[in-house]
């Protein structure tokens, strides 16, 4: 797990901070663990200057190349999700983004796999992870909706773009017992999924609605 190094980072003030946090409990997060990594986790430095005042708002955020940093209350659910049934050792996740979402599940599990399908944001996420100290994910620049079989299997997987139905290598990359997070559906409707592999095979449940960005085919360089 990751120790983020915020020195230098010039933190917003801790009222902006705490009442985040109070609005994340309001909404039904209630691991407390996830709670204090959303309070300490720097969200600002994951957007563009001129958007960074916003960074405490409940809000998705764009980041550039049509795609949005999730809204708090988004990554802290799906993180809790995520952790529901124990700690884990190996996460994929599809869609790297701003990398927020990498860096709040970096100091919560041992080790995570990210691929994101555009290179420049993968880069300046890359770069992020530099200044903070998040140490344990290793970044793919590939269309993750194949996910990546060479590091698998994964106890969990993590999906921040919405696919209109689960692709079967993601659950093939599940180890037994291991949960998928994943928005799923068109632009018009999409429901929270969370996928749990067992002995028996893969059993489905729909969370909530969601609103995500679309999970798309090839890279851009
Ligand atoms: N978790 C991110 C959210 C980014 S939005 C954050 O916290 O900022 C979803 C991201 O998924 C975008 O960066 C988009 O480029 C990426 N994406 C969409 N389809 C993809 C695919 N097939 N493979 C990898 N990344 C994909």
């Amino acid at each position: 797990m990751s120790k983020l190094n915020l020195a230098g980072v010039g933190m917003t003030s801790q009222r902006t901070r705490d009442r985040l946090v109070q609005r994340l409990c309001d909404q039904g997060i209630s691991n407390f663990e996830v709670l204090e990594v959303m309070r300490t986790t720097p969200r600002h430095i994951f957007l563009d200057e001129a958007l960074a005042h916003r960074a405490y708002e409940d809000a998705a955020l764009p980041i550039g190349f049509q795609q949005t940093l999730s809204q708090p209350y988004t990554v802290a659910r799906m993180t809790e999700l995520l952790l529901a049934a124990g700690p884990l050792k190996r996460v994929l996740e599809v869609g790297t983004g701003s990398g927020f979402q990498t860096t709040v599940l970096a100091q919560l599990v041992d080790r995570i796999y990210s691929v994101e399908r555009i290179k420049p944001l993968q880069e300046k996420a890359r770069q992020r992870f530099r200044t903070l100290g998040v140490n344990n994910v290793h970044l793919k620049h590939a269309d993750g909706g194949f996910g990546w079989p060479e590091k698998g299997l994964f106890d969990g997987i993590i999906s921040t773009a919405a696919p209109e139905q689960v692709p079967a290598e993601l659950v093939e990359q599940l180890d037994i017992g291991g949960r998928l997070i994943i928005p799923v559906g068109d632009n018009k409707s999409q429901q929270l999924t969370l996928v749990v592999k067992t002995e028996q095979g893969a059993v489905t449940t729909i969370i909530e609605p969601a609103f995500f960005v679309p999970l798309k085919s090839g890279v851009i360089r």
